[in-house]
């Protein structure tokens, strides 16, 4: 099983990722795919007059703040856009591909936080109201019933919360807790950069590896959002997964690209 989570920055090239999964679904390889949308859901906020709002941990860690109304334009945008758009490019490609969110079946399921501590102008503020999470428990059974019928299964945030409320996780963090579950033998993390770079923009300064046990250790060089990813690529390592790969979904074959080791591979 090879489970691939692609990210919704500016770049990305969903239709070569979906060429290159579907060409090896066909060959017979397991796969999930698990997506983002930020990129998109930030415009489509925007235009709806409901600018994201992004707040920074006291550790350092960036996330959206999700209100309520955060969360359904988010949902619009992740289950309805990307998700679908996703699923038709791969059923045109003829790949029964089914779109579900972790609210779904209860695929991802966390704990609501509904409180958030940020900093904002130097001073340490708690926020109530946040619709947020993190993925516990992952509905297995569900996935395998999809696989076992040949369906291919495209997962999106949200979450569900252990009392059915939708909460907004980070989506590699969520492929992290799916590999983990499903033993998968590859996590590949997707995005719009060659891998983790030492020297945050230079695509020049890509880290080609990392010892699975030191990843923690690289967190010094990811700035903000990178950070959920080398962290959901500790989580994977520390609870399974052999190889989780940071791979580039700009163009070519992103998905083989990566298993063939383009990229910054932790094992
Ligand atoms: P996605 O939504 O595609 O999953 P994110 O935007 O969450 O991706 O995270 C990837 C982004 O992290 C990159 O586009 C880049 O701007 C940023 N980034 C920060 N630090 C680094 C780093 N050291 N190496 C690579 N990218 C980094």
């Amino acid at each position: 099983m090879i489970v691939v989570k692609v990210g919704g920055s500016a770049g990305i090239d969903y239709d070569a990722v979906c060429a290159d999964m579907a060409a090896r679904w066909t060959a017979g390889e397991r796969l999930i795919l698990v997506h983002g949308g930020s990129g998109e859901t930030n415009r489509v906020a925007e235009a709806l007059g409901h600018p994201p709002r992004f707040v920074t941990s006291p550790s350092g860690y960036t996330s959206r703040f999700t209100d309520r109304q955060t969360l359904e334009i988010f949902e619009m945008v992740y289950c309805g856009k990307m998700n679908k758009g996703i699923v038709e490019r791969l059923q045109r490609l003829g790949v029964n591909a089914v779109g579900l969110s972790g609210l779904d079946g209860r695929i991802f399921e966390g704990r609501h936080k509904d409180s958030v501590r940020a900093v904002e102008n130097g001073k340490v503020k708690v926020l109530r109201g946040d619709h947020t999470g993190t993925v516990e428990r992952v509905n297995t059974g569900l996935l395998e019933l999809l696989l076992s019928a040949g369906y291919l299964p495209v997962l999106t945030p949200p979450a569900s919360s252990y009392e059915g409320v939708a909460i907004n996780v980070d989506g590699d963090r969520a492929a992290a807790a799916l590999a983990v579950a499903l033993k998968a033998e590859a996590l590949l993390l997707l995005s719009n950069v060659p891998g983790l770079l030492r020297a945050y923009p230079d695509e020049g300064s890509l880290i080609r590896e990392i010892p699975a046990g030191d990843v923690e250790q690289y967190l010094e060089f990811a700035q903000d959002r990178m950070k959920k990813k080398v962290l959901g690529a500790a989580e994977a390592v520390q609870g399974g997964v052999r190889r989780v790969i940071f791979g580039d979904a700009r163009a070519g074959q992103p998905v083989s690209a990566a298993l063939a080791g383009a990229g910054t591979v932790v094992s």
